[in-house]
């Protein structure tokens, strides 16, 4: 999977594609990232990526043109798939919408700053738009990264126990069991019986029990 990431903060988010499960992704050839600094797009001497609004409203709103000829070069070298823009009024961020974007080959992300791009945009060249969450952001970025690294440790060999991606939170609509490491005691705190008894079927069907009775405490929503 290639996944282009459209930037006014190219330093903000290199970093982070840099290490970890994001990099490893990259090393085995699984996801390559791209970072376009929407500035290189920009014709003016002074690189403006923004402008006052019409209207005379507060704030300053990102300008059409870098931004159409970023999309635009891309688009001539490959075909993609979505053209997702970050934006708090976009489709709330989901499991099931990393597993279904997580298939596709060709990504662009948008990250959106100031009071957000001029609307001709997401009319004209934007596929997706989604949300991370009821809050506002300075910018887009961090939901640009949010976004990149739930879709890219889904694909299949980039964590190495696949396994493991599958029994997350939120896969089935459940939330993950509890989970124990060494030592089986500390401080008098015991880990469950059951989990140190060797019973492979049995310890399966106490986290299936587990995770049913955290949901129903914890996000009942889930389970309706
Ligand atoms: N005026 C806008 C907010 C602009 S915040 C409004 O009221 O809706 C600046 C940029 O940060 C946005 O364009 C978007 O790209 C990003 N952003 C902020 N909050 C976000 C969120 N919850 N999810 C995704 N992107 C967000």
């Amino acid at each position: 999977m290639r996944i282009d990431i459209i930037t006014v903060l190219p330093e903000m988010i290199q970093g982070f594609f840099e290490h970890s499960i994001m990099s490893r992704a990259q090393k085995k050839g699984l996801a390559e990232f791209h970072i376009h600094n929407l500035r290189d797009y920009t014709q003016d001497k002074h690189r403006r990526v923004d402008d006052y609004p019409f209207g005379g409203c507060a704030g300053m709103v990102m300008k059409i043109e870098p931004i159409d000829r970023c999309i635009s070069m891309l688009k001539e070298e490959r075909s993609y798939d979505e053209v997702i823009f970050t934006s708090p009024d976009g489709e709330p961020f989901t499991q099931p919408m990393a597993n279904s974007l997580s298939l596709y080959e060709n990504l662009i992300i948008l990250c959106g700053h100031f009071k957000g791009i001029d609307f001709r945009i997401r009319e004209h060249l934007i596929t997706k738009e989604i949300s991370i969450g009821d809050y506002v952001l300075t910018g887009g970025e961090l939901a640009a990264a949010v976004i990149a690294d739930a879709v890219v440790r889904i694909i299949p060999g980039v964590i190495s126990d696949e396994q493991s991606a599958l029994s997350d939170s939120f896969q089935d609509n459940l939330l993950a069991p509890p989970v124990y490491t060494r030592p089986a005691e500390y401080k008098g705190w015991r880990v469950p019986d059951i989990l140190l008894s060797g019973h492979e079927a049995k310890i399966k069907e106490w986290e299936l029990q587990q995770s049913i009775e955290r949901t129903q405490k914890l996000r009942p929503d889930l389970l309706r």
